[in-house]
């Protein structure tokens, strides 16, 4: 008989956007409601840039000519050099030296931040930030390094409070020292982006312990502040701890185009093992690579025009951001994120919890936002709201809240 991997066993259902939905829905049939404002939708809506549907139209032209067709890739890593040198000479433009071996592209960031931990062994202990983006806490779970689920933490896991006390960056751990720290950044759900001074402290910290660090930064495009690294690999030291993992799909609204990368500098080894080598191994065996007219739509974003398109896109998602931050300041909200992210986070009002904000708001205002205690116990206290809406939308949701408020 098959035995099933009982890990999954353990794993608590889906309980967060399944649980808005209910709530939505229950509320709709109810009172059919003036016209419900989605603030809690964590994918963008702005279409394809005129620059990546260009480039993908006249890949769609290749495949169809024998003379261009293209099968499996046969290039280093499962992607074509056009694609890994843009993005190596992007990051060469942000002064960090990556060599076009280091990058890994993939069909997401979901799936390698999700996949990595094949490379590394089951008794790593895990820190993640808390709140957290659920991937990170649920592929350890499935894979077995979380432990048991005790209705609120995973028994195994380290748990790194990120709250308005500590500016939501993680301090470092006092007790057990973890092997594996994912660090988010900017910060999905909080909205925050750490600081240089923030992020050397956990290299240092990862160098002198032989933890490795993975780090999200597929928001990093976000980032409107100077002096915010874009990436780890501008910290002293990253490149013998961390990996980076980037994706289009918030950058340049991908997220049903699919396509992302993964850096793993060949200066990373552990227990005298390259992880750039062992994570080559992982994608040649279980991988194929990104179609082509894909990589062709990535390439598009590196160019000038494309360049000038997509932060014309990022810019409209960051006025909504700017919009619902001031509105729900100015009606009394202790506002945090928004500033170098598409969220914003907000405290809700003394003594009022996440979810029974999250009905107020709905019921009151007819917004939908996402509460704080879904992403984590120290998530409670808080919702999240998103700038991936439309502009008139926004601009009403946040009249209409601070209406009610
Ligand atoms: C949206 C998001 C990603 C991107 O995932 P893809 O699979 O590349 O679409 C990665 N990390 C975080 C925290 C995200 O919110």
């Amino acid at each position: 008989m098959a035995h099933i991997n009982q890990n999954f066993l353990k794993l608590p259902g889906g309980y967060l956007f399944p649980e808005i939905g209910r709530r939505v829905r229950a509320f709709s049939a109810e009172n059919p409601p003036k016209s419900l404002i989605r603030l809690g939708i964590g994918d963008v809506t702005q279409p394809l840039a005129p620059a990546v549907i260009e480039a993908m139209h006249k890949a769609v032209e290749e495949m169809g000519r024998k003379e261009t067709f293209r099968g499996y890739c046969e290039e280093t890593c499962c992607a074509y050099d056009f694609l890994r040198f843009a993005i190596r000479d992007s990051y060469k433009a942000a002064g960090v030296e990556i060599a076009d071996d280091e990058i890994f592209v993939s069909d997401g960031a979901k799936s390698d931040c999700g996949s990595i931990g094949d490379i590394f062994g089951l008794d790593n202990v895990v820190a993640v930030c808390d709140p957290v983006y659920p991937v990170y806490v649920d592929t350890n779970a499935m894979a077995g390094r979380a432990g048991d689920y005790d209705g609120e933490k995973w028994t195994d896991l380290i748990y790194l409070p990120c709250t308005a006390e500590n500016g939501f960056f993680p301090a470092l751990p006092e007790g057990k020292v973890p092997d594996l720290i994912y660090i988010c950044s900017p910060n999905n759900p909080t909205g925050a982006a750490a600081t240089r001074e923030q992020l050397q402290m956990w290299v240092d910290y990862a160098n002198a312990h032989g933890s490795v660090i993975l780090y999200d930064s597929a928001y990093e495009a976000f980032i409107t502040e100077p002096g915010i690294p874009h990436s780890i690999f501008e910290i002293e030291g990253a490149k013998t701890c961390a990996i980076e993992f980037r994706s289009f799909s918030k950058t340049a609204g991908f997220t049903g185009t699919r396509c992302a990368y993964t850096v793993i500098p060949k200066a990373l080894v552990r227990d005298g093992a390259s992880l750039n080598a062992l994570w080559s191994r992982r994608q040649g065996t279980k991988f194929n690579g990104v179609a082509y007219v894909t990589q062709r739509a990535a390439e598009a974003t590196f160019t000038a025009e494309g360049q000038k398109q997509i932060k014309e896109t990022i810019a409209f998602y960051l006025n909504n951001a700017k919009v619902i931050k001031e509105g729900l300041s100015a009606a009394g909200l202790n506002v945090y994120g928004g500033v170098n992210a598409p969220y914003i986070w907000a405290r809700t009002p003394e003594g009022v919890s996440s979810w029974d904000f999250f009905d107020v708001l709905l019921k009151k205002a007819c917004v939908v936002t996402t509460p704080g205690a879904g992403f984590g116990p120290s998530g409670e206290g808080y919702i999240r709201l998103t700038a991936f809406g439309d502009a008139d939308a926004t601009v009403e949701a946040v009249e209409r809240i601070k209406d009610i408020l």
